[in-house]
Parts: structure tokens; sequence; C-alpha cells
């Protein structure tokens, strides 16, 4: 099947639960006269409700994956549906849209804006959506209510810990409500407790209706994934399902 002219307007094309739909999704980076084959060839669908964690050892093509699931960056070759729709034909301020209203960031390195308080930091994502300022209050509001971190609104990151900064970081992801959520190595940079709390974070998440795939070498973060995807060398060589996938719309999806 062609969906070389699917755009935002054609029907959805096969199942409508898919968030991520990849096929043979190839990235070659040219460096000088050395091509470095970043994907080899990948190809992978993520149902709505599902959490996903893709693994595999530094070098493997983690991020570059990622960086394309969030619109971050082209492939070379393949096709990459989003939502049923595909990216391809968006332009870039179209591709910007897209990421603010479908998909929520998270980091290794929680990414904050720095000198910026804690509520601001979550509104963030909204001012850009154009969400008027009280809605803009409430909403993040809520957000950082639901990630345990309503009484730290006037914070600073630099006043917070990496635990602290990195749900707030979550906070900011979900503000605007998306379907997805791409998070690469966000417990890289936690302790054993701030991990555990960040991913009980990403499963009361997960078990409220959001997609969520996140990417990790740590085996403990992996096991609280109901599907494991391992990448080598550009190509999946694993992909085992741990749990069932229970799929349920997230809330005030058009909000
Ligand atoms: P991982 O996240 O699994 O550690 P990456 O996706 O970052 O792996 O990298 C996969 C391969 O692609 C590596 O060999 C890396 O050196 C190469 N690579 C990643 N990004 C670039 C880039 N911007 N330019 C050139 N090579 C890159
Ligand atoms: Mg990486």
């Amino acid at each position: 099947m062609s969906a070389t002219r699917a755009t935002a307007h054609s029907p959805r094309p096969r199942s409508r639960s898919a968030v991520i739909d990849v096929a043979s999704v190839t990235k070659t980076y040219a460096m000088g006269d050395v091509a470095v084959h970043a994907l080899r060839g990948v190809s992978l669908r993520i149902e709505r409700g599902d959490l996903v964690a893709v693994m595999g050892s530094s070098g493997s093509g983690k991020s570059t994956l990622m960086n394309i699931l969030g619109c971050l960056d082209a492939p070379s070759r393949g096709r990459y549906l989003l939502d049923g729709v595909d990216v391809r034909a968006f332009d870039d301020d179209e591709l910007a849209d897209i990421r603010n209203r479908k998909i929520g960031f998270v980091f290794q390195s929680f990414n904050l804006v720095p000198r910026t308080r804690t509520l601001a930091n979550v509104e963030l994502p909204l001012a850009y959506a154009g969400v008027a300022r009280g809605e803009r209050r409430r909403r993040a509001l809520a957000a950082l209510e639901t990630v345990g971190m309503g009484d730290r609104l006037e914070h600073l990151p630099s006043e917070l810990s990496g635990g602290q900064q990195q749900r707030v970081a979550i906070a900011r992801a979900i503000v605007t409500n998306p379907p997805l959520l791409l998070a690469d190595e966000p417990t890289g940079n936690l302790d054993s407790h701030s991990t555990h709390d960040v991913l009980d974070l990403f499963s009361d998440l997960n078990a409220s209706g959001r997609t969520i795939v996140l990417i990790t070498h740590e085996p403990d973060v992996a096991a609280r994934a109901k599907r494991v995807v391992r990448l080598a060398d550009g190509r999946v060589v694993e992909d085992r399902r741990v749990a069932a996938v229970r799929a349920r719309a997230p809330r005030e999806r058009a909000a």
C-alpha cells in the first residue's frame, strides 16, 4: 500500500488504534565520505495505550528513532504515520504544530528553561499554542498537581532536585494533553528513589490512556513496560509483549 499522498485530510489507513506506524524506515548520516547507517530498516506499530520500552546499547539507533517518532528529524527512507497521518508532506511550521498538539517530550537532562519558575515552565507549551492566560494557569496547575509538584510553583529549576525537575518536565509534557509521550532516557540522571517516582508517574499516565514510548538501557526501567523493543545496529532484534494493552482515550482530547 502506498501512503505517499496521505495527508491530514485523508481517511485513516488501517487500524485506528495505531498511534505510531513506522514502515521500513532508514536513517543514514553522511559524515564526509562515510555513510553512517543509524537505522537500517525499522518497522514498528505502536497501539494506543501501550507503554513501550526501547532498549539497546549505545549507538544502536535509539535516539535517532526517537527523533523520527517525535518529528524532530525525517527518515532517509520509509514511511511514518503519526496518529494515522503521514508526516512527510508537512513543512517545518506544520511539524512544529503537530509536535505541540500530539507529542509530549521528556529528556534525560530535563531541559527546563533556566531562571524560569515551575509554573511558567509548564505554561510554556500552552503559550506557544496560543491558550489564554487564565486557562494556561489552570491547566499548568492541574498538570503540576498530577505529578505531585503543586507545592513548588515558584521554585526555579536550580532550586529543585533532579527528580523534582523531571516531574516538572513531565507536567510540561502532559499539559497540552497529547496522545503520545516520548521519553529519551528519562531516568538516566536520577537516583533510584526518583527513578521509581518517575516510573510510577509514567505507569499512572499510561493507565489513564496515554501512549508512552521510553528509551532506556536500564533493565529495571524496561521491566515496568508492557512491551520491550530492542535495537541493535539500527535494526529491531527483539520485540516482546510483556503485558496486555488496555486502550482508553486520554481525557479531554480536544481541549
Ligand atoms: P543511541 O541513542 O542508541 O545511543 P543514536 O541514535 O544516537 O544511538 O546513534 C546511532 C548511530 O548514528 C551512532 O553510530 C551515531 O554515532 C550515529 N549518529 C547519530 N546522530 C548522528 C548525527 N547527527 N550525525 C552523524 N552520525 C550520527
Ligand atoms: Mg541516545
